[in-house]
């Protein structure tokens, strides 16, 4: 689809998606022509869309980016829901080669000394991974809703990703953390044991914290930086865009 093509479609789409449930909006998107890919970070808002994708065997992709820095019981979470559902959760990791130039570059946890060097992190374990998790997909199915933080706030139902050339769309994009919760309790549907400890918000083990009372759901992301760059680059074009290292240039680099 060309740029006005993908927009157009997304604005009609996302027309279509607002006056339905769920339910439907996952089924609408699962009957359009072109392959859909629902990215799951296995965060309570995921586990409901994966719940109602299992259920009524959509045919709509499962993945998952495996960065090899997530919690022991997100890891754990991918078994049980694949258990759960009978569906398959196709796992998508970092390059080995990618890693090691990033750690030669940075150090394994240099991602806490600047932005620059957490976007290049983002970028080999998360940005890199969701890439061929994506391609040939014309839908991409997100999480994301408009509560989360600010910079979600004005999230739509389908929107044109041009970088990517595909259709984002986001089904839960109007449902609040409440109606969340008392759906997953509704459904019994298995979420990570973390989310009662006072992590509304999971991602990666050294950089997801617990939040406060009154804090924002995201605010335990990347809690040493300020809000406007608290984005890991798979949802903010802006930060997808931070340099990651070229891992042959730093490989040479490391080498001399
Ligand atoms: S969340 Fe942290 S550990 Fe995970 S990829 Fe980003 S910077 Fe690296």
């Amino acid at each position: 689809m060309t740029s006005m093509s993908l927009e157009t479609t997304a604005a009609a789409l996302a027309r279509q998606l607002d006056c339905l449930t769920l339910g439907e909006r996952l089924a609408l998107v699962a009957s359009l022509d072109g392959r859909a890919v629902f990215t799951t970070s296995l965060g309570i808002e995921d586990q409901v869309i994966t719940a109602a994708i299992g259920t009524a065997k959509l045919d709509i992709e499962v993945s998952t980016l495996e960065t090899g820095r997530l919690f022991n019981e997100t890891v754990a979470l991918i078994d049980t829901t694949e258990e759960t559902y009978g569906i398959l959760i196709k796992r998508f990791h970092p390059e080995q080669a990618d890693i090691d130039a990033y750690a030669a570059s940075y150090g394994l946890n240099g991602f806490y000394e600047s932005i620059e060097a957490r976007h290049a992190c983002c970028g080999v374990r998360k940005v890199k991974p969701l890439a061929r998790a994506l391609a040939g997909a014309t839908y991409w199915v997100t999480g994301l809703r408009r509560g989360q933080s600010g910079n979600r706030a004005e999230t739509p139902f389908a929107e044109a990703d041009l970088e990517r050339g595909l259709i984002k769309i986001n089904p839960l994009a109007d449902w609040d953390i409440d109606t969340i919760r008392a759906y997953v309790v509704a459904e019994a549907i298995p979420v990570n044991p973390l989310h009662s400890r006072g992590y509304p918000s999971i991602g990666c083990e050294p950089c997801t914290r617990a939040i406060k009372p009154g804090e924002p759901e995201r605010a335990g992301r990347w809690w040493w930086e300020n809000d406007e760059t608290r984005e890991c680059g798979l949802h903010v074009a802006e930060a997808a865009s931070q340099p990651i290292p070229d891992t042959k240039k730093v490989m040479a680099g490391s080498a001399a």
